[in-house]
């Protein structure tokens, strides 16, 4: 199906963007980025906007860089980009790990790690490393900027807190000092969307967990931070003990459903395992 009407713009700054967005009434508009969403979303006609505004052409938004301890992820950072980064290894390694697990190399080549925030599919990759990582989304309106820390971000399945007038200039993620972190994905084949993803991400300090960030993809109507695992494992040796707690945990945490990928017992049971499996891997990482 083709998708319905619209305008489309393409301007070269945000100020002009956010000005074309302001003639619409709220959602009228929408932001194109990378297209690997919104797209199929219209020729569904799920979505019918009346304009779309093409960031594309928008400079100085395709900043991957570490800048005074903050990693900047620019809104226009496709996932190939991320993929291919040595910036995203050892404290960031839970964003590199989960970048080349996004689909295929087409998607890759043209999705956003912005883009995909803003869809906010509980299915999304990309949602449960920034909750691990504890990022921040920059968001700008004709209003100002504002940082939004990704938990108040995430509201419910494509939903966020997000205005539509709003559009996201970067994610920023704090420099965590001394952590390691991994992505692990179950999928049916690869590309395909995540049966059950598991973002882990820990930080250490004189031998014990500091700080552990736990996301969970495809279990809950959103992306999940497994709250009671990470605090189990803080101020503690990431140990087996510590661990098997925490994959425990993080199983209960879960809110699987059962689908065409699996039933909610397998999937809340590969949450489990994958918890185990990632926090031990970090372990050694880290040791
Ligand atoms: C076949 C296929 C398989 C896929 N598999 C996976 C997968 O395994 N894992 C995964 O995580 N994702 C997957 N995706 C989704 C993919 O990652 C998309 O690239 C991503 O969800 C959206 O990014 P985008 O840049 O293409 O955004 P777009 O499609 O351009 O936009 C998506 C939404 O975000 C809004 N938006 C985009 N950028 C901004 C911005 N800067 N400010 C405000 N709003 C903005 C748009 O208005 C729209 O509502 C898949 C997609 C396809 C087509």
């Amino acid at each position: 199906m083709y998708p319905a009407r619209f305008e489309y713009f393409a301007p070269t700054s945000v100020d002009e963007a956010l000005e074309i967005l302001g003639r619409y009434d709220e959602g009228d508009a929408k932001v194109l980025a990378g297209g690997m969403s919104l797209i199929p979303v219209m020729k569904l006609r799920f979505a019918a906007p009346q304009a779309l505004v093409d960031i594309n052409r928008i400079g100085g938004l395709d900043t991957l860089a570490e800048d005074k301890g903050t990693l900047r992820i620019g809104a226009l950072v496709r996932h190939k980009t991320c993929e291919r980064s040595e910036l995203l290894s050892g404290k960031y390694g839970v964003l590199g790990d989960a970048a080349p697990l996004i689909s295929d190399p087409i998607v890759r080549n043209l999705g956003t790690v912005a883009g995909s925030l803003a869809h906010a599919d509980p299915q999304g990759d990309w949602g449960s490393a920034m909750l691990a990582v504890r990022a921040e989304v920059v968001a700008r309106s004709a209003d100002g900027e504002r940082s939004i820390p990704i938990d108040d971000f995430l509201l419910g399945p494509f939903a966020t807190s997000l205005r539509p007038t709003e559009i996201i200039t970067e994610v920023r993620v704090p420099d965590p000092g001394r952590a390691a972190g991994t992505y692990l994905k179950l999928e049916r084949k690869v590309g395909d969307f995540a049966t059950v993803g598991v973002a882990v991400h820990v930080t250490m300090a004189n031998g014990t967990v500091d700080q552990a960030g736990i996301g969970l993809t495809a279990v809950g109507p959103t992306n999940l931070r497994a709250e009671a695992a990470e605090h189990a494992l803080a101020d503690r040796p990431l140990d087996d003990d510590a661990i098997d707690e925490a994959a425990r945990l993080a199983a209960d945490e879960a809110q699987p459903y059962d689908d065409a990928r699996g039933t909610a017992e397998y999937k809340r049971n590969t949450v489990r395992v994958f918890t185990a499996r990632a926090l031990r891997k970090v372990a050694e990482a880290i040791a």
